[in-house]
């Protein structure tokens, strides 16, 4: 399959997303995130403050709102932010990912520490979780569902259970990675988009299954709420990247000062401040999406800097080739926690290999066949950013330094070895 790359930032056409290129070969996402240099950021911000507004208790006798946390990304940034500078009083609500590193939990605690909120905590039978994960990876390839399911689900069932309307998430991906709406379309959380992206097209329902064992007790915390309760409480959830201008890089360092949360190399990406908390997320997880889609994370981090002027193409091309191939980190230990074989993990992914992306040759070893054509020089110079700044991730010392990050932890159930 032959696609076209963007002459900005190294997209191709092909994108779980959906991305589209214009005559300069310039793709919807670069053309879509210019507007984070063009709007009035003042005036988009007391948009924010306004919605807000309608939604403080005055009666004291409720929170204003629920904040989805975690372990990482931008949980400090908006918490902050919504509390501190907004002046809400928010619930905190978090769904235990279970692979988390101790890292993680540790910046949770910290979080939870600091901000001095109330959090409710989402933990889930890890037996079910197993069971769900090996249904996953069948079917779609994905350790990851039941994580972007209950981190995108828990929320609203806490909303609806407490009614509190207002729930404030971080950055719309649809957005910041591939320009699917302009900042000014205020785009909001729906049933239908976590369904079609979060979860590949699987909602909870659709994985009861006498073959696989699960049954509505092992999916019913994953279960969107009906719409008659949600238009009950008149649920709403906004992106606070449609009013702030967002720059996760420069969020984190600003939190960093203030919070002094732990940072981490990661196995397959530059970026050392978000998915810290994960074992999987920048390691097999991200090891799968490019026997889907051609590509890993590396590229959305390196589009991300190429985009707010700290990378050069050039310089995002040889980080991608430097990522791109890592090998997975944490296989043996993903492994052991599932309770499968490399041999039965590998055969259940290769049904999901891209057939578009990868072919086998007469070994029987598989090689990637998908050609990109890089754009004329004459639209990469027309479309190029000055790199102005210095993209360098800061890496700060771990408070527990004798501990070595080999095993998963899962919080609140310990570690039965
Ligand atoms: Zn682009």
């Amino acid at each position: 399959m032959d696609v076209r790359r963007c002459s900005r930032c190294l997209y191709t056409e092909h994108h779980p997303l959906g991305i589209h290129l214009d005559d300069d070969w310039l793709c919807s996402g670069c053309r879509v995130h210019e507007e984070k240099d063009q709007l009035d950021w003042a005036q988009r911000e007391q948009k924010l403050t306004d919605i807000l507004n309608q939604y403080k208790n005055r009666n004291g006798n409720n929170y204003d709102c629920i904040i989805p946390v975690n372990g990482a990304r931008d949980s400090f940034f908006i918490v902050h932010t919504v509390k501190h500078k907004l002046g809400m009083n928010p619930l905190l609500v978090t769904y235990n990912a279970q692979y988390n590193t101790d890292r993680g939990i540790r910046n949770l605690a910290l979080l939870r520490t600091v901000f001095d909120c109330d959090i409710f905590t989402l933990t889930v039978s890890p037996h079910t979780i197993k069971t769900l994960t090996r249904a996953t990876l069948r079917r779609l390839g994905s350790l990851y569902w039941h994580v972007l399911a209950g981190q995108t689900v828990f929320p609203v069932q806490v909303a609806v259970r407490l009614k509190i309307p207002l729930i404030i998430w971080g950055a719309h991906q649809g957005i910041d990675q591939v320009g699917m709406y302009s900042h000014l379309d205020e785009v909001e959380m729906t049933r239908r988009y976590r369904k079609e992206h979060d979860l590949m097209g699987l909602e909870a329902e659709d994985l009861i299954s006498d073959d696989d064992q699960i049954f509505e007790k092992d999916i019913y915390q994953f279960m969107y709420p009906d719409s008659h309760d949600l238009a009950n409480v008149g649920v709403r959830g906004i992106y606070l990247n449609n009013y702030l201008r967002w720059d996760t890089k420069q969020q984190h360092e600003n939190m960093l000062d203030l919070y002094h949360y732990e940072t981490a190399d990661q196995q397959r990406t530059f970026d050392r401040y978000n998915d810290v908390d994960s074992f999987v997320y920048s390691d097999l997880h991200d090891y799968i999406k490019t026997l889907k889609w051609g590509y890993g994370k590396i590229t959305d981090h390196v589009n991300r800097e190429i985009r707010l002027k700290r990378l050069t193409r050039e310089q995002g091309m040889h980080l991608v080739q430097t990522y791109e191939n890592k090998p997975v980190g944490q296989l043996d230990a993903f492994l052991a926690w599932l309770g499968t074989t490399k041999n039965s993990l590998n055969f259940m992914l290769d049904q999901h290999r891209h057939p578009d992306i990868w072919q086998r040759d007469e070994n029987w070893n598989w090689f990637k066949q998908q050609t990109i054509i890089e754009p004329p020089s004459h639209l990469i110079e027309r479309q190029r950013l000055a790199a102005s700044e210095y993209c360098e991730f800061e890496l700060t010392a771990s408070k527990r330094p004798d501990y070595q990050e080999q095993r998963y932890v899962l919080l609140a159930k310990g570690w039965p070895s």
